[in-house]
């Protein structure tokens, strides 16, 4: 018999009660360290008091009324992501998807609304993620996900990740704009290159072009930069933000610069929920963390600090990794026995990890780790590591 929770995860038999800091409590007491972060989401890490004083003053305050009013929290938000970014406008929703969905709607608008209506298809990746709705599961372009959901919604163009050749050929009459990740995550840690995406960045102002930027899982300090575009120096029209935004709170945004938000007048796009009382209030409460002088560069040293174990582990056990890769505290071994195995070797040694596409161990902890957190975590992975081996032949 069916369970009555849908049955659309292969969930670990793991079950947490509370959390500290970077650590997970399990409801049979046992302690593991938390390098997943709830999907690179938990970004203060669990039982953060700041965050969760926030959210129970606003809960005895107002939770919810809509969009029918205003709501001086998401105002406020709002203002503080454009005053920290390119962008000159916000609109606020749930998920990293309606993010997206979001993110393509304005890209189409702007085009309707400025006499080139002929002009809806986005240049996509191969290799990248956007979501599970209908529109952004056509951004995503992977045909296991597609599969059974009828038709593919109309307008994705999909190209090779890093290859400037190969957007070039894809622009047609038809084409609007162009949506990367500055790091493919669910694709398996996979950085774009800076050079890359500088060129998109060109290419775009060279046809007239939206550049979108799907930066729910990079942004937001993940890198050790805000938004994880500004390593490369450049700045996209618009941009999605989701997952670490309000630190385990469901909350997403679409940020874009004027020429693109202006045509998103009232009718053209909602949401019941979207930046709600609640859910601003967390999004306030994780940017005083993310702003305080001294954060991002401690997200930058503990990202080298785990980068360089990880390499250590990755050359220690050649049977075991081929490469780490990835950037702040978004990082990924690449394994060669299945990743599951690597995973539950960690879990067993008390790390909590999670795994992306291409065979990846991907480690995205709460940007508030310790160092010491982090010399724990890679104590872990070299046990675990040292199991997996035992068990591989060697090449
Ligand atoms: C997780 C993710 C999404 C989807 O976010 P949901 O909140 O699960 O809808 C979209 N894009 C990227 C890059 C993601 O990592």
């Amino acid at each position: 018999m069916i369970s009555a929770l849908l049955p659309n995860y292969a969930r670990a038999d793991l079950a947490f009660e509370r959390g500290e800091g970077a650590w997970l409590v399990s409801v049979d007491g046992r302690r593991f360290l938390d390098f997943g972060s709830g999907i690179a989401t938990a970004s203060l890490g669990h039982g953060n008091k700041h965050l969760a004083d926030a959210i129970a003053e606003q809960a005895h305050k107002v939770m919810h009324v809509s969009n029918l009013y205003r709501i001086p929290g998401a105002e406020r938000l709002a203002q503080r992501l454009v005053d920290a970014s390119f962008a000159d406008s916000v609109f606020f929703c749930n998920s990293g998807a309606e993010a997206n969905e979001g993110m393509i709607k304005f890209i189409r608008k702007a085009m309707a609304e400025t006499g080139r209506g002929e002009r809806f298809r986005i240049i996509c990746f191969e290799g990248a993620f956007h979501g599970r709705t209908l529109g952004t599961l056509a951004a995503t372009g992977n045909a296991k996900y597609l599969a059974g959901f009828g038709p593919v919604v109309e307008g994705f163009d999909h190209v090779p990740f890093n290859n400037m050749n190969a957007v070039r050929d894809a622009i047609g009459p038809g084409t609007a704009g162009i949506i990367v990740e500055p790091i493919q995550g669910e694709g398996g840690v996979r950085p774009a290159d800076p050079r890359f995406l500088r060129e998109l960045r060109a290419v775009c102002d060279e046809y007239g072009l939206i550049l979108g930027m799907d930066e729910v899982q990079s942004g937001m300090g993940r890198t050790g930069k805000l938004f994880a575009h500004e390593w490369s120096g450049i700045t996209p029209d618009v941009m999605s933000l989701a997952k670490g935004i309000a630190g385990g709170f469901p909350l997403g945004a679409v940020l874009a610069k004027e020429f693109v938000a202006k045509h998103m007048k009232p009718g053209t796009h909602g949401s019941t929920y979207g930046g709600n009382p609640l859910a601003s209030a967390a999004g306030n409460a994780v940017l005083d963390v993310l702003l305080s002088p001294g954060f991002l560069d401690n997200v930058v040293a503990r990202g080298a600090q785990l980068r360089a174990g990880l390499d250590r582990i990755a050359r220690d056990y050649p049977t075991v990794f081929t490469e780490a890769r990835g950037q702040g505290l978004l990082q990924a071994l690449a394994c060669i026995p299945p990743q599951g195995e690597v995973q539950a070797a960690c879990a067993e040694e008390g790390l909590l990890a999670i795994t992306a596409g291409e065979n990846t161990l991907r480690l995205a902890p709460p940007l508030v780790v310790t160092p010491a957190d982090v010399d724990a975590a890679l104590a872990m992975l070299d046990r675990a590591a040292r199991r997996v081996a035992a068990t591989v032949k060697p090449a």
